[in-house]
């Protein structure tokens, strides 16, 4: 299933033979409105702009009038009895695809006005109405130029086999909650959607970020028995979920799970999680059009800790903004040019305070049920420890007088994703709990790099050696308060960096519960003076390639079996 940049569902669809022609002449009517259309688009661009500007849509209108190309979608129609949307789509594709490969610069911008010909005319024959990602009914692959995390959330794994997008990083949250989902995914691979249309065979290599457009015989064979077999070691890796987490030489190291459903908490159960490390609250306002309410909240977060009552579930108080932003908000939307660096996470909440104080009552009340923690997440300066845990005192204060139950004395901690948190970690561990460092966001914010940007994915990477060096400065400045560290980001999912975490005094992670299976297997293969001397080893290397070269191979040398 393809979703070009407007989003229309190219549906590959087929036609009884018996409404051929209703069919056909639907077509001709969609194509003579598109004609129209343009017609007027030209008048319009002549009179106000000059004629030499309304001779740009004159190729635009010759195209669409073109005979040839009637008559080649008229044939798809009548002959193979495709839907119009299906015939048109593929024989435009196909037609944009020539150009462009007719290795021309004029000649490569002409596809631009084939793909805007196919989108006037699917609009109008598809209507306005666009096909809902959620009420997929049957097994596809979704090839989309982007997914927003709220589509992603609305997919539904049964029929969604996986899905590539064209832009988007590996820890933008498009990908996390395909982790989530366990929807095999690629995103960021560039611009591929001119060489597909609905009905292809695509093979989505989630493990090596590749996207395979109409795969040979011997390539499909190959990635059958690849599937069959990466099944089969998943299998055995879960049956390492019963296994205690510790390294080979004795020492516990605590996994947890990451969510951002509630369900999700039956997978960290499955794979041997010691709780919830972190619980992505924001997508209870992505999932839906409408926000939350305080029991909406209160019923997810027991949904969660029910079913593991002595075991720790930290909840992360709303980190919306940036790109998770949910249309129920959309009146509080900022409007800037950069929003990574604007009115998100904890300091959108304590802006929107009506919202923040009913999450908190939420917790609050589900916490007198289990070991409930809050986090806060983008914290960035003590001020706004300060403030958000003022907030949290209120809330106790209202839920008291009013004579509601809640747990008072709960654990507060708060994300280090952010460098200044990092740098000052020796303050704030006066004033928490616990800590959490979110490795996505903070390799985002010391090397400048937009987390979901692919153009600049090459400079993303959690091996580069002034994140190590943070990522020490944080236990060093914890250890001297005993405070607990926990690392939540991607980094702790990728069985690469498992051993120089270790090896840096890092003794909790918390990941896709997918991945806990396979960061167990390692951890049992090492032990602690191993990890101390590849972390010590990758603290002499300068750049972050060379680490990740480093880590690599000794990764091949602890587990051999699954690396090599
Ligand atoms: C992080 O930034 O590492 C993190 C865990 O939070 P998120 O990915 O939700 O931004
Ligand atoms: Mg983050």
């Amino acid at each position: 299933m393809v979703l070009g940049t407007e989003d229309f569902r190219i549906p590959r669809r087929f036609v009884s033979v018996n409404v051929v022609d209703i069919e056909v002449a639907r077509f001709r009517s969609a194509i003579d409105a598109v004609c129209t259309e343009i017609s007027e688009n030209e008048r319009l661009a002549s009179e106000r702009l000059g004629a030499q500007y309304g001779a740009i849509f004159t190729a635009h209108l010759n195209l669409a009038r073109d005979p040839k190309l009637r008559e080649e979608i008229e044939e798809l129609i009548r002959e193979r009895t495709y839907a119009p949307e299906f015939a048109s789509s593929r024989v435009l594709r196909r037609y944009a695809k020539l150009f462009q490969n007719l290795g021309n610069q004029y000649m490569a911008e002409r596809a631009v006005d084939i793909f805007d010909l196919e989108k006037r005319l699917l609009r109008h024959l598809l209507g306005t109405e666009r096909e809902e990602l959620a009420h997929i009914t049957e097994p596809v692959i979704v090839l989309a130029t982007n997914l927003t995390p709220s589509e992603t959330a609305s997919l539904n794994p049964e029929f969604v086999l996986g899905f590539a997008t064209e832009v988007g990083g590996h820890t933008s949250h498009t990908a996390i909650l395909a982790g989530a989902l366990e929807i095999p995914a690629v995103v960021g691979v560039g611009p591929f959607l001119s060489d597909v249309s609905g009905g292809d065979t695509i093979i989505i290599d989630g493990n090596h970020g590749e996207v395979i457009v109409d795969p040979d015989e011997p390539t499909l064979k190959r990635y059958r028995v690849t599937r069959d077999r990466i099944k089969t070691a998943n299998q055995k890796l879960e049956l390492l979920g019963q296994l205690e987490s510790k390294t080979a030489d004795g020492v516990p190291i605590k996994l947890y799970g990451n969510i951002e459903f509630p369900e999700e908490v039956d997978h960290c159960i499955k794979r041997g999680a010691e709780g919830v490390g972190l619980y992505r609250t924001e997508f209870l306002y992505l999932k839906d059009d409408r926000e939350p309410s305080e029991e909406d909240h209160y019923n997810a977060y027991r949904r969660v800790v029910d079913p593991i009552p002595t075991l720790p579930v930290v909840i992360r108080t709303l980190d919306l903004g940036a790109e998770k932003f949910p249309h129920s908000l959309e009146d509080l939307a900022e409007v800037s040019p950069n929003p990574v660096l604007g009115l998100r996470s904890v300091r959108f909440t304590l802006r929107n305070l009506g919202l923040f104080k009913t999450q908190l009552r939420a917790i609050l009340r589900a916490a007198v049920h289990g070991d409930i923690r809050i986090m806060f997440p983008l914290v960035t300066s003590v001020l706004e420890l300060r403030q958000a845990k003022m907030i949290l005192g209120d809330v106790m204060e209202d839920l008291e007088e009013e004579g509601i139950p809640f747990c008072r004395d709960i654990q507060v901690g708060m994300m280090v994703e952010v460098p200044s948190a990092a740098l000052l970690a020796d303050r704030f561990a006066e004033e928490v709990d616990f800590f959490s460092i979110g490795t996505n966001d903070l390799i985002q914010y010391t090397l400048a790099v937009d987390r979901a940007n692919p153009t600049v994915a090459d400079l993303y990477s959690a091996a580069d050696p002034s994140i190590l060096r943070l990522i020490r400065m944080v236990v060093a400045a914890a250890a001297k308060k005993d405070t607990p560290v926990v690392v939540c980001g991607q980094m702790s999912g990728d069985p690469l960096y498992t051993a120089v975490l270790i090896g840096m005094g890092i003794r909790e992670m918390s990941a896709t519960p997918f991945s806990l299976p396979i960061i167990k297997q390692v951890i049992r293969s090492i032990t602690i003076p191993q990890a101390e001397e590849i972390a010590a080893h990758a603290d002499t290397l300068d750049v972050a390639r060379d680490v990740e070269n480093y880590l690599r191979g000794e990764l091949k040398k602890i587990s051999p079996d699954e690396f090599s």
